[in-house]
């Protein structure tokens, strides 16, 4: 089952979307900071900048961070909420709220193309800030449809890029897909002093932050699925696995031609990437 994706199998196809002649990209987003929802910095002005470089999408699905699941749900709601999950930020960020469109056909077409598990179309979640905290400096208008896809915390790594791989057929249908974490996040080492100021990493993040851009360029995505076995450095980025799985999912998506980019990369805090990959 291994191997990457190329356009041409999946061209015709029966849709709710109609099918174009490109593929959409796929973005693998560092979030951070629930503050980037509100904050214009780098990062976000980053998220703004890029929505503009790439063609306007006919929907997007974030494979979020923050729905970590026992099983794979979709949210397939014609309104999702804005969902605050956090708690100790201010009060500006509570407000936010991001009133995009769900769109519960696609969501119903995409639980339909995934063979390896059962999906669940699901009516009470919404959007996350691993969502909404990137996507209303992407599309502030909040008018194009959003779903979210849950990460299902019972499977490994291979599981989650094969899902992937069947998702694949809708970057023709201008679906931007999201994957939505941060490769290297170990909030326990982070280091509160030296948030502001100047970017700053431990050396372990450091390394791991090159070694997994460079696998990334190589497609290496076996040794990037098999994590375990990248060593100590990878451990201590990846302590738990909800914000690295949403690149899994990326890699899954991609197609062999695509061109590879990297943007936002640079560490916070020490222990955390914001590095953030493009394909297409
Ligand atoms: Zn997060």
């Amino acid at each position: 089952m291994s191997g990457i994706n190329t356009f041409n199998a999946f061209k015709n196809f029966a849709n709710t979307l109609p099918v174009q002649d490109f593929l959409m990209p796929v973005l693998f987003v560092g979030h951070g900071s629930p503050m980037n929802g509100i904050e214009d910095n780098e990062f976000s002005n980053r998220w703004t900048a890029l929505a503009k470089e790439i063609p306007l999408p006919k929907a997007v699905l974030v494979i979020s961070a923050h729905w970590f699941t026992n099983g794979t749900s979709i949210t397939a709601m014609d309104f999702p909420k804005t969902i605050h999950d956090f708690g100790g930020f201010p009060d500006a960020l509570f407000q936010v709220q991001y009133p995009a469109p769900g769109n519960p056909v696609l969501a119903k077409e995409m639980a339909s193309m995934i063979h390896s598990a059962h999906v669940e179309l699901n009516h009470d979640w919404g959007l996350d800030h691993a969502s909404w905290s990137i996507l209303r400096h992407m599309y502030p208008q909040a008018n194009i449809p959003i779903l979210q896809l849950s990460i299902d915390y019972t499977k490994g790594a291979a599981f989650h890029y094969e899902l992937a791989k069947e998702l694949f057929q809708f970057r023709s249908k201008g679906v931007l897909i999201i994957g939505s974490g941060n490769m290297v996040h170990n909030l326990r080492m982070v280091a509160w002093d030296k948030l502001d100021g100047p970017s700053f990493g431990y050396d372990w993040a450091l390394h791991m932050n090159q070694k997994f851009k460079d696998l990334i360029v190589k497609k290496d995505h076996q040794s990037l699925i098999d994590y375990h076995q990248l060593g100590k450095e990878a451990m201590m980025s990846i302590p738990t696995p909800e914000h690295y799985l949403p690149l899994i999912y990326t890699l899954g998506l991609q197609d062999k031609n695509d061109p590879v980019s990297f943007f936002n990369d640079k560490l916070v805090g020490g222990s955390l990437t914001m590095t953030s990959v493009k394909f297409g």
